[in-house]
């Protein structure tokens, strides 16, 4: 089998969108008026994505406010917020700008999605000619919406997580009912769990084995044959062309990260500065056998942070490497990351939106050609004989 390769979900939403959703959020344009801004974006993302011959494409999560807020808010200013909920939470991530983003707060239960990434994915799939992966944020994350001490009256944090459990499994499976071949998981807060940032509180918590065991939590719902296409990403975050969290040491999360059952991995790696040394932490870490599922290591081999495009050329090479230590039937290629995870982002190192919007389709274009070179390379390229068996 040729070496898989995936994107991890969002692109930057068009200027024009962007206008859109802050016209939304004054009131001067309508829900049905947005949406037609969100579909013509979705269509232009999805044409763009198959156009780069990418076997698995995504919508680019245009309509979502973020990959995490999705579920919980129309936008990012806080309209159609979800019942039982505050603006005012807990900063999930200070970045190296200086610039952060915040969670909402719960105020009671029960804790319910008001949209499920389904939702989009369904409007998604009348647009594609190719299978569609769909990424889902991850309970970890969604536990920051619970005060970080003490208990909410009349609602406990048990109570909390079951209901959270509950809404993540049918997130995902909701996306499989509506046609995802693969569902993701979105983790960008387990790298972060590793830093202290006396100004950000929960960092400080040491709660990267509580988030791992909710997550398995729900993975353990699944069977072995639905975990092959559940996914988990990681990475240090990226957002306005900034992360929150690469200064954290892969081998402080590596070797737990993996403790989650799930099939394969979207991990960040284009932009780490000793790809060597994290390809072999993934040989070292990455389980054959995780209950019942081999684990996969995708390795990001370009970077959304960046506008330069790598060329297929680098993206074999970095899987040529990366070969020498994960064994080949568990190896892909992604993205280090979504290439505008939150919806407004001017994507400052670019110039604008749509100039990133162009740079990301020429950068998948490299990351689907260079990860065809490796197979050849590597000798599991589909041969005429073999594709026809
Ligand atoms: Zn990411």
């Amino acid at each position: 089998m040729p070496i898989p390769t995936e994107p991890v979900g969002s692109l930057p939403r068009p200027a024009k969108l962007q206008a859109a959703i802050a016209d939304y959020d004054a009131g001067k344009i309508t829900q049905a008026e947005l949406k037609t801004e969100q579909d013509a974006a979705c269509k232009d993302s999805i044409e763009r994505m198959e156009a780069t011959g990418a076997p698995i494409i995504s919508d680019g999560e245009q309509r979502a406010s973020s990959f995490a807020t999705y579920p919980l808010a129309d936008t990012l200013a806080g309209t159609g917020l979800a019942d039982n909920l505050a603006g005012d939470g807990q900063y999930f991530a200070i970045f190296t700008d200086g610039h952060h983003r915040q969670l909402p707060r719960l105020t009671g239960g029960p804790f319910k999605y008001k949209t499920y990434a389904a939702d989009y994915l369904k409007e998604a799939v009348k647009m594609a000619d190719k299978p569609l992966k769909q990424a889902v944020i991850a309970p970890s994350m969604l536990y920051l919406l619970y005060p970080l001490d003490g208990e909410i009256d009349g609602y406990t944090r048990e109570q909390f997580m079951e209901d959270l459990i509950n809404e993540c499994e049918k997130d995902i499976r909701l996306c499989f009912a509506a046609g995802a071949k693969r569902v993701s998981i979105d983790f960008t807060e387990g790298r972060l769990a590793c830093r202290n940032d006396p100004n950000n509180p929960w960092t400080g918590r040491k709660m990267l084995e509580q988030f791992i065991e909710l997550n398995n939590r729900v993975l353990d719902r699944f069977t072995p044959e639905e975990r092959k296409n559940i996914g988990i990403h990681t990475c240090p975050g990226g957002d306005c062309d900034a992360t929150h969290s690469a200064d954290v040491d892969y081998a402080e999360l590596l070797p737990s990260m993996f403790k989650m059952n799930a099939g394969y991995f979207l991990i960040q790696l284009a932009s780490e500065t000793d790809k060597e040394r994290v390809y072999k932490l993934l040989g070292e870490h990455s389980r054959e056998d995780a209950n019942g599922v081999p684990q996969v290591c995708f390795i990001g081999v370009t970077n959304p942070q960046n506008p330069r495009v790598e060329t297929p050329e680098e993206v074999r090479d970095d899987l040529l490497l990366a070969s020498k230590y994960i064994p080949v039937e568990r190896l892909g290629s992604t993205d280090d990351c979504g290439f505008s995870p939150f919806s407004i982002d001017v994507k400052p190192k670019h110039g604008s939106p749509d100039f990133a919007r162009n740079v990301a389709f020429q950068k998948i274009e490299s990351r689907v050609k260079g990860t065809a070179m490796a197979s050849e390379e590597l000798g599991v390229a589909e041969t005429p004989h073999n594709s026809a068996a």
